[in-house]
Formats: C-alpha cells, structure tokens, sequence
C-alpha cells in the first residue's frame, strides 16, 4: 500500500502556546493555554491504555471520503497494527476518526479509535469505541470495540494521531464560552494557518467538552445504494444529533495541506453515558467549556491516498 512520508514544521510548545492563545481569544471569553505534563490518560474520564501523547508523533491520512462517497469501496479496508508498522512506529498509541470496520461489524458506523497496537514487547490493547444507529428506535448506539470484537481494523477513511504515549510535555488549552463564528478545532487550524501559511504545521490529542451541547453526526448501518453526489445528498443520509456533555474528544488536524488530499481536521468522541460520533460544532456558545490536551506532530504520513477525488464530504 503506498506510502508517504512528509516532515511538519515543528516550532517550540511556548511558541504555539502564543500562536493558540491569541487565536482562540478572538472566538473564546476565557482562554488559558500553557505547556502542562500530560495527566495520567489511563484515568477517567480518558481510560486510555497508555499514560500519555508523546514521542515520535505522527499524523496519518489514511484512505478518504472517496472511498465512501459517491459510492462505498468496500475493498478500502486497514489494519491498525499494520499501520503502524508502515509510519514505522510498531507498538504506536493510535487515537484518531474515522469509519467503523464493516469488515468484522458487517455494518458501517463512527469509529474512534484509541489502541495500543502491537510490538515485540507487548500484545495490542484495543481501547476503541464505534457508534452506530440503533435500529430500534434511530438514536445513537455507542459500544466499545472489544467487547464482541477482537481484530484492531478500520475502513475506508481515518485521520489518526500516532505516538509512542509516553508522557511528558502537552500543550494544555482551556476555553469557555464561544464569542466568534469558530468551532474550537478550526479556531485553532485557521490561527496555525493564518501564522505559520505555507509551512504546515499538525497536532493531535484530546478534549474534553466539559459543558455544553454538540451537533454530531453519526452515519447509518447500510451503505448508500444510489450515489450520494454533493454535501446536500450526503446529509440526507447522514444522522444528525445534538449531545451533551462530558465528551470525550479526538481530534487530528494539520494547518495546510501540502499536497495529499488530506482531510485538515477530524474530531470523533465518545462518552460514558452512550452518545458517541463526528463532532461538527458546538451549539451552546454562552456556556461551553472546552478543556483539551494536544501534541504537535513531527511527520506526517499519507497511505492509500485515492487517486480520483472530490471536494464535499469534508466538514
Ligand atoms: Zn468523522
């Protein structure tokens, strides 16, 4: 499968700090970012298998929206454990989005990876949650992966965010109260962008929604059978929710794309009271309450990047 490797631009922790801060004071009332040790990520409300987001950190693009959209590519199917063999990090701590493996589910969903995946030392930990529709009643259904399922696969399309997880230095963000038109992610992206321009730069990590509600999407069981040609076709298939919180967020996302047809931000969540999917916005602006844990990325990689393409599908 191809593979290709790209070097960010990795400027300093402080300097982000500065960059991030000043940003997110023109869409945020109260911000405070500062370089922090990383809490312990195998605590609540994380339970992550490893402690922390550090060491050899790496963005991957893996697949994309082309592959599930007009129509689904059910060939376009991927193995965590692989993948990190191919960014040449076996043993990785992945966390990420992207869509459910249908190849073990026999169903498509929300994926949110979180895994340990395997090396010589150690038998992988698959931490992941999947949301999907519940045929019973249309809401949101979020399991943990390994309850009934003990393969570490993914498909058609995931934004990941690869590290040794060590702990160490994290950049710390905490932001309340929403004043300008950004969600909290691309707020961040467009700062970097507008800062850094034809020097990408890429982070990933956690967040917690601590107060507020979110407009989510999840996708439905069956793959569309007619072709799903524009964003308004699309989100007529999609599920669209609104969820509250504690949410427990993942986000990749990298300031400009040099070249891959990389999807620039991504962020799925789970929760402990059974809401789950693809965060798009938040909808309580006077009383959200962000607090996230991020890590810039030394590479980026792109695998099976597809070689015809489209444009919608990406928010
Ligand atoms: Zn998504």
């Amino acid at each position: 499968m191809a593979c290709v490797e790209y070097a960010l631009y990795m400027p300093s922790l402080e300097e982000f700090v500065g960059v991030l801060q000043k940003g997110l004071e023109d869409n945020f009332a109260d911000v405070q970012v500062s370089v922090v040790d990383c809490p312990d990520l195998t605590k609540e409300p994380f339970t992550f298998p490893v402690k922390g987001i550090c060491g050899k950190t790496r963005i991957v693009g893996v697949g994309g929206v082309p592959y599930l959209l007009p129509l689904v590519n059910k060939k376009k199917v991927y193995d965590l454990n692989k993948i990190a063999k191919e960014i040449k990090l076996p043993g990785a701590f992945i966390l990420g989005a992207g869509a459910g493996p249908f190849q073990t589910l026999g169903f498509n969903s929300e994926f949110m990876p979180v895994v340990q995946t395997e090396s010589e030392h150690k038998p992988p930990v698959n931490g992941s949650y999947f949301a999907c529709i519940n045929p019973k009643h249309g809401g949101c259904l979020l399991q943990k992966y390994s309850e009934k399922y003990h393969d570490f696969g993914c498909a058609l399309l995931a934004d990941l965010f690869a590290s040794e997880g060590q702990p160490g230095k994290v950049i710390e963000v905490k932001a309340k109260r929403r004043t300008g038109k950004l969600n909290f992610i691309t707020c961040m992206r467009q700062t970097l962008e507008k800062h850094y321009g034809d020097k990408p730069v890429g982070m990933g990590g956690t967040f917690i929604l601590q107060k507020g509600k979110v407009k989510t999407h999840v996708m439905p069981p069956e793959f569309s059978s007619c072709p799903l040609n524009s964003e308004e076709e699309l989100n007529r298939w999609l599920h669209f929710f609104e969820m509250k919180a504690p949410l427990i967020c993942q986000t990749v996302f990298v300031s400009k794309d040099p070249g891959f047809d990389l999807r620039l931000e991504h962020t799925h969540f789970f929760s402990h009271h059974g809401e789950g999917g693809h965060y798009h916005y938040d909808t309580t602006p006077e009383v959200v309450e962000y607090l996230g844990y991020l890590s810039p990325a030394e590479f980026l990689y792109r695998i099976d990047q597809p070689e015809e393409t489209h444009s919608f599908g990406r928010d």
